[in-house]
């Protein structure tokens, strides 16, 4: 059977008091836009019997699949299982694997199983168990018979996933999706490419012919703090031929975005500049002044960064950009700690000082305080250097003192990225 429509439930009264940030909504809707599934209703509802009760009938009666995140937990407030097992007339049953692997996740651990972790064992009779490679309870996929006068077979799919983020994404991942992509009359597919350097605006008035006349593949466009990507999905019906719309489509954006595009596939703006890094086998410095460390902790969640990565200085103070990494006294005292010197000054000492083959420099009014007439908040200067010598790039962020930082940091690996292509 084909869905319809799906719904999304988020359950726990800590997403109604705004105490957590429904994170796992978002994720879920993006996937179903991803998977193609139309979906016209998200909700949240406290863990409240009646009322999730009340909710699941109430959404089963609009929607084919429902997700329900949150509640799956050993806890007598974690009641999800319980009332959707309830509403779809099935008994709780005790699953041996999955307790199997409850307590090997503890074990692991090196921690004694409480007691009540036994209850996330219990699980819908005739369910289909999902995995949690990423915590303890388990996920459980069922069908809920929903008869209607036109369509008496009618049956709803409840999936139910745990409400931590890093669990619930995992499980949707490895376990749900395939599902429901074998459930589809057709077969989606996507490629995503990131640009950097062009705001969304632009970028999608660039291709606007293609957007107003996209029907198969379809192209949306996502925009991040810094940067904004195009997400091109063609649709195949089950039993039509293979074949490739996307990459004709990719080809005129290449002719149009041209060095703006960084990436086409998954990998962030820093995993390009790394991957680039290690291909031409080449070590990295960074001299930090108003991201103070942002971009070297950063760079550092890239697993194995540290084979192109040495160090870095954070040098705030005008004295500490003089001491480590002598930046002269006349730069600092005519032009300023944020100038175009200061950040070529600061590179070409932390290439010397940390012994690296490039280095990549930051300084900049990240605001709100500390603008002039001459150099207003958002002003940064970014600098690369290495044996070809130094370049420095103006940039003027727009923002706060937290976007301005951040999209810093992008520009600093873009820097990297741009030098070594
Ligand atoms: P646990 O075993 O941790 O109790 P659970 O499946 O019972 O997991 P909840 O108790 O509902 O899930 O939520 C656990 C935590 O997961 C919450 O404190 C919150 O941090 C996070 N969480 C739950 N629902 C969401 C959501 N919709 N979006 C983002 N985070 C969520
Ligand atoms: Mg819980």
């Amino acid at each position: 059977m084909s869905i319809r429509s799906a719904e999304i439930i988020c359950v726990g009264t800590e997403l109604l008091m705004g105490s957590t940030l429904n994170t796992n909504c978002r994720f879920l809707a993006q996937e179903l836009v991803d998977l193609g599934i139309p979906s016209y209703h998200q909700v949240v509802v406290g863990d409240n019997h009646d009322r999730l009760a009340e909710q699941i009938r109430e959404s089963a009666a609009r929607a084919d699949l429902l997700i329900l995140t949150g509640g799956l937990g050993p806890t007598t407030d974690d009641i999800t299982m319980s009332v959707a097992a309830e509403v779809a007339g099935r008994e709780l049953v005790f699953d041996q694997d999955s307790f199997d692997a409850i307590t090997e996740y503890f074990r692991r651990l090196f921690r004694n199983m409480p007691k009540n972790n036994r209850k996330q064992a219990m699980l819908p009779e005739g369910a289909t168990i999902l995995k949690n490679n990423n915590g303890t309870a388990p996920g459980a996929m069922f069908e809920y018979a929903c008869p209607t006068e036109e369509d008496p077979d009618r049956v709803v799919y409840f999936v139910l996933l745990p409400g931590p983020p890093s669990e619930m994404s995992l499980m949707f991942k490895e376990e749900v999706r395939p599902i429901l992509e074998k459930m589809s009359d057709a077969k989606l597919e996507s490629k995503y490419v990131h640009l950097f350097g062009i705001g969304e605006s632009d970028a999608a008035e660039r291709i606007s012919d293609l957007i107003d006349a996209q029907t198969n593949p379809t192209i949306a466009p996502y925009a991040s703090e810094g940067e904004c990507m195009f997400r091109i999905t063609q649709r195949i019906e089950k039993g039509e031929e293979e074949k490739d719309l996307i990459t004709p489509i990719i080809d005129i954006m290449k002719e149009r975005f041209g060095q703006c595009i960084y990436e086409i596939g998954d990998r962030p703006l820093k995993k390009v500049a790394f991957d680039m890094l290690l291909e031409k086998k080449k070590t990295v410095c960074f001299a930090e002044s108003c991201t103070a460390g942002m971009v070297s902790s950063s760079f550092v969640d890239i697993p194995g960064a540290s084979q192109v990565f040495m160090g870095s200085v954070v040098t705030y103070g005008n004295q500490v950009k003089t001491n480590l990494l002598g930046v002269s006294d006349d730069v600092l005292e005519n032009l300023g700690a944020v100038s175009r010197e200061c950040a070529q000054e600061m590179a070409e000492g932390a290439r010397k000082l940390l012994g690296t083959d490039i280095a990549v420099s930051i300084t900049g009014i990240a605001g709100p305080t500390g603008e002039s007439a001459a150099k207003p908040v958002g002003l940064v200067y970014l600098a690369i250097t290495d044996e070809n010598g130094t370049e420095v790039k103006e940039v003027h962020l727009s923002g706060n003192r937290s976007r301005v930082r951040h999209v810093a940091v992008l520009h600093a690996f873009n820097l990297i990225r741009m030098r070594l292509s």
